[in-house]
């Protein structure tokens, strides 16, 4: 799908709009959320837009495992890796996802209620 006009994130994947950006590969990038709800609160997202459809390429895929290896790699740099941490995807209308374009929350630093 590639970069999708006025997708905030796809921005963000360029360079073209500012973040805190904590790790990044050729296939994804994770930054701080802009309003943390926790004291550890990163989005990671693959570069290539994929919308709340999941219409997802056969690339899109093969990102999906770097973004565990991404979130297990975070995690211990943050050093909420052995606490333990939350990773969410919000997908679509009811689940409230706000910005169509595929995120994992990283969520952790203390300890997190029930959903
Ligand atoms: P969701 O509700 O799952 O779609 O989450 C979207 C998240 O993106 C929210 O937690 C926002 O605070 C976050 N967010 C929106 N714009 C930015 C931005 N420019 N930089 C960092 N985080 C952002």
């Amino acid at each position: 799908m590639g970069n999708v006009e006025g997708c905030i994130f796809c921005q963000i994947a360029q360079g073209k709009i500012p973040s805190d950006v904590v790790f990044e590969t050729d296939k994804l990038i994770a930054f701080r959320d802009i309003h943390p709800k926790s004291p550890v609160h990163i989005l990671i997202i693959p570069k290539n837009h994929v919308n709340a459809r999941l219409d997802l390429t056969q690339q899109d895929v093969e990102t999906l495992p770097e973004i565990f290896l991404a979130a297990k790699e975070i995690t211990r740099k943050e050093g909420i890796g052995e606490r333990g941490f939350r990773l969410i995807a919000n997908v679509g209308p009811e689940s409230g996802q706000e910005v169509d374009h595929l995120h994992f929350h990283i969520l952790g630093g203390k300890r997190l209620g029930p959903m």
